[in-house]
């Protein structure tokens, strides 16, 4: 059965430059999830002497309260909030960092068919080393940058601008493929002309469901 075209082979030969986040994207969310719901909650009541539920349900809340802004991806903000070395327990389980179903393929055919290809991710510079420490994509890439060395996180109008400035691209030649409809969204109102969601961030979860954007199982599916 032919699958469906998300890129018609016309339009790929228009698309010269490739945007990709990292975490949902390039890897296995399940690393993230594994890590701040399951792990760092544990790791918290240890340190403070509270249960694992009352950690869970502090930790909920802190987390509800950050989210989208920058300090929700920043290392030093979770280890200052939680007085505990995020950076050295990411590092102690790092080896449980999972690309995606597809990714080195993609990245490989993508770079082969002379496309320029930029990592935007949110997460830490710290975070972003201990991840290319074990899987490292950074061969594929024209330039690897995390949101922080721009001031602002991908929501935000501010972080497109920047990158703008900085690689001079033609956002209407541009693909870019982020988990994330808030920042899918936000793209699209810069211009951005491709837009791809993942249906499957994380591989132990159940899909994402994107109302207003196509979205691939496998990145492989945007090679025409
Ligand atoms: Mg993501």
């Amino acid at each position: 059965m032919e699958r469906q075209t998300i890129i018609t082979s016309t339009q790929w030969q228009s698309i010269d430059t490739i945007l990709l986040d990292m975490d949902g994207t390039l890897l296995d969310l399940a690393f993230d999830n594994y890590f701040w719901l399951d792990l760092i909650p544990k790791e918290y009541a240890k340190k403070h002497g509270v249960t694992e539920n009352e950690s869970h349900q502090f930790l909920r809340q802190l987390y509800q309260t950050h989210h989208g802004t920058l300090d929700w991806y920043c290392i030093d903000f979770w280890s200052e909030q939680m007085q505990l070395d995020i950076a050295a327990i990411k590092t102690r389980v790092a080896e449980k960092v999972e690309y995606r179903k597809g990714t080195p393929e993609f990245l490989q055919q993508a770079k082969a068919a002379g496309k320029k290809l930029y990592l935007v991710t949110n997460a830490h510079p710290d975070t972003l080393r201990i991840k290319l420490a074990q899987k490292d994509f950074s061969i594929y890439f024209d330039e690897i940058l995390s949101s922080h060395d721009t001031g602002y996180p991908k929501e935000d109008d501010g972080f497109w601008q920047v990158i703008k400035m900085k690689w001079n691209f033609n956002p209407a030649n541009t693909l870019f493929v982020d988990d994330s409809a808030n920042i899918l969204e936000t793209a699209q109102n810069f211009g951005i002309g491709y837009l791809v969601g993942v249906n499957y961030p994380d591989s132990t979860k159940a899909a994402n469901h994107f109302k207003a954007f196509a979205a691939v199982n496998e990145l492989t599916e945007l090679l025409v």
